[in-house]
């Protein structure tokens, strides 16, 4: 009995599928659909970097993006055919949704080349930073700083205004950044210290517990953008790695580099030390994009182009 029936059930539910399909042929537009835009890490939060990679419906000359106040400017990975860029939300981002808006151009063939849009949101949230009390103190010439002190401050203030908002659109980082010191964490990202009562800024870097003259490397391939010594950071190294992205390196005890120079990943920029503004011997490192700082250890989980 069920043999004779089905084949008619199989045809009324062909019917109607085909009739769903006229009807709503807007649920699904087929441009939209054929956009693949996804963002590592799964969970973005504030302070943290991240990677888009964008697979368009058509082939592209360029593309380019807007994320929360930044401008992105995608490369095209052959071998996945997908666009990335990498980027970060700043720390100071409120969790929300918020949209990446990217323009492209199509590759120009029979017909002339076309701008192409589309949007997408993500949420992001807000990320688990401890805050930790600390019982050390500095010393005042950091906190009662003398009008020599004063002066030397203010011109670190002024190297760093210029130099670290710097953006050289080619990209030099490739594949994965690595650690600059084998060593365990003394301080993470984000942390806020609470100094006798007070709450202090949030901890821009990551801490590296290594005793004076362990060899600090680069993180990943890029160019020494400034080897020198300033007042809170002590003897200071920033490597620019192109699309906006810097790794600095704080409290030096020797340069082995020097500005200008080319540096691949894991070649040893300096040695460590307690110079500048610091407790004790460590390594502090920072990662900046486009003028905010981002979290260290989150930009080298993601696995990258
Ligand atoms: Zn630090």
């Amino acid at each position: 009995m069920n043999r004779s029936r089905s084949p008619y059930l199989s045809t009324r539910i062909a019917f109607s599928l085909l009739a769903l399909t006229f009807l709503f042929p807007a649920a699904n537009p087929a441009s939209a659909a054929s956009w693949n835009v996804h963002a590592q890490p799964a969970r973005l939060v504030n302070g943290g970097p991240l990677l888009f990679q964008v697979k368009p419906p058509q082939r592209l000359e360029s593309l380019s993006g807007s994320w929360i106040g930044h401008q992105l400017s995608f490369r095209f990975d052959a071998k996945s055919k997908t666009w990335f860029a990498l980027g970060g939300v700043s720390l100071e981002t409120a969790p929300g949704s918020y949209a990446l808006e990217l323009t492209g151009e199509t590759v120009a063939g029979k017909a002339p080349s076309q701008k192409v849009s589309f949007s997408r949101k993500f949420a992001v949230t807000r990320g688990d930073y401890p805050r930790i009390e600390v019982k050390l103190s500095v010393e005042s010439k950091f906190t009662e700083p003398s009008p020599e002190q004063q002066r030397q401050i203010q011109e670190g203030q002024e190297v760093k205004k210029d130099y670290l908002s710097r953006v050289t659109p080619e990209r030099e980082w490739s594949g994965k950044f690595a650690e600059p010191a084998q060593a365990a964490i003394s301080d993470v990202f984000g942390s806020q210290r609470i100094f006798n009562g007070k709450t202090s800024s949030p901890h821009l870097g990551l801490d590296f517990r290594v005793p004076s003259g362990t060899p600090v490397e680069a993180m990943n391939d890029g160019t020494v953008l400034l080897a020198r010594p300033l007042y809170f950071e002590g003897n200071f190294v920033v490597l620019d790695h192109g699309q906006g992205l810097l790794t600095l390196y704080l409290h030096l005890s020797e340069f082995k580099v020097k500005e200008g120079d080319p540096v691949k990943r894991g070649q040893v920029l300096g040695l460590s030390g307690g110079t500048g503004r610091a407790t004790g011997p460590h390594l502090h490192v920072a990662v900046r994009w486009q003028g905010t700082y981002l979290d260290p250890a989150a930009l080298m989980r993601l696995s990258l182009p």
